[in-house]
């Protein structure tokens, strides 16, 4: 049987073993631990930013964001609404509503001009939302610059959503640390992992610290366990946080490995009439975490589907692009400023296997699928 070729898998370095073995050996297998320290430290590092908390998972990092912001029961937050459930679920955790909002052709990312008209209208009307989330998706920054102006004009907190594009930049500066807070997430379809895992980082390093403390259940430093608030396990293990410091030694790797594979298929396709690759920004780096792709069907001949299923039938798993948050049946009552942008980029956008481990021989076979189409 041929083996399938799968849209992202995890990718180890190699180095991971050493990481892990040495947490074993000192028995540190709990959500404290040297690695963790480490690991915090190693990232903010990598990606330039001040304070980070290691923490379970990306969701739980936006959960983290969005209690230390305040927003609770009647609130209203902003949000990308071309993304995964996960950027805008924690807002329901906490009683509050999302407000999504479209997306510009260029970045595929949140449309500034909307943001910006969107909250001088609710100004206007005295109901502001209580904090933005911005989506970097694919690997790609938003057009953060005139985001945060319009965020600062009205003294809304901007979290920025960038667990799809850790290595990618803006302006030569890391997604993630432009907002009052970022988040990222390890989980083993992104492009470096921890199995599951997330980063909570801000230049802040109060906010940093509450939400360590809100991750470790809120515990009051005292001898004995006296709570004074509700907070969460939301720590990350030691042994992942190995795992963490062993794939971040690699993560440029990773990226140069994914943008190598846009390459691959943007010269092999294209070309083809109907076919249009996710355009690259201007203002930054994307790390092409997944290559994405729009099929025009009437230019193409046939539409996105029939060329998922083909390439399903040969073993390859391709995806369409998010189905927008506004269109999703448990978000059928939430507002969303226009939409037509993520509607369409959803209709016809479909992802290729991007896997940083994939073969040249793989991405041949993807290609040739869709060329005998
Ligand atoms: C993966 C992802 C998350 C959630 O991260 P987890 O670590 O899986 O909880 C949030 N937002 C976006 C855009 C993601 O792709």
């Amino acid at each position: 049987m041929t083996k399938p070729i799968l849209l992202s898998t995890p990718h180890m370095s190699g180095k991971e073993q050493e990481y892990v073995k040495e947490a074993f050996d000192t028995n540190w297998i709990a959500p404290v631990g040297s690695h963790i320290d480490a690991f915090e430290q190693e990232f903010c590092q990598a990606i330039n930013a001040s304070h980070g908390v290691a923490v379970s998972s990306g969701t739980a990092a936006l959960h983290l964001a969005l209690r230390l912001i305040g927003v609770q029961t009647g609130d209203e937050v902003f949000c990308s609404t071309l993304t995964f459930i996960a950027s805008a679920s924690p807002i329901t955790y906490l009683g509050a509503k999302p407000v999504f909002i479209d997306s510009d052709r260029h970045s595929w990312n949140m449309n500034p001009d909307l943001l910006e008209e969107a909250l001088q209208q609710r100004a206007k009307i005295g109901k502001l939302p209580k904090a933005a989330i911005l989506v970097h998706l694919y690997g790609q920054s938003a057009d953060i610059e005139p985001i945060l102006k319009a965020c600062n004009r009205y003294e809304i907190p901007l979290i920025e959503d960038a667990a799809e594009s850790l290595g990618a930049t803006y302006k030569g500066r890391a997604t993630g640390t432009f907002g009052r807070m970022g988040i990222f997430s390890f989980n083993g379809n992104k492009i470096i992992t921890t199995s599951g895992g997330g980063m909570l980082v801000s230049e802040d390093s109060s906010l940093v610290s509450k939400a360590r403390f809100l991750a470790t259940q809120a515990r009051d430093s005292a001898p004995y366990y006296q709570h004074s608030e509700i907070g969460y396990n939301y720590r990350l293990s030691n042994v992942l946080a190995g795992i963490g410091r062993g794939q971040l030694l690699v993560l440029e790797e990773r990226v140069a490995a994914r943008r190598r594979n846009f390459e691959f298929y943007q010269q092999a396709l294209g070309h083809l009439p109907g076919i249009e690759f996710m355009p690259e920004a201007d203002f930054g780096r994307a790390t092409r975490w997944l290559t994405c792709l729009t099929i025009d069907s009437t230019a193409f001949g046939v539409d996105r589907d029939r060329v998922r299923l083909a390439l399903a039938k040969r073993q390859v798993e391709a995806r369409p692009v998010w189905k927008p948050l506004h269109l999703q049946p448990v978000f059928d009552e939430c507002e969303c400023i226009r939409g037509d942008v993520a509607k369409s980029l959803f209709e016809d956008g479909l992802c290729l296997p991007s896997g940083s481990n994939l073969t040249i021989k793989e991405l041949e076979k993807v290609v040739s699928v869709i060329r005998n189409i």
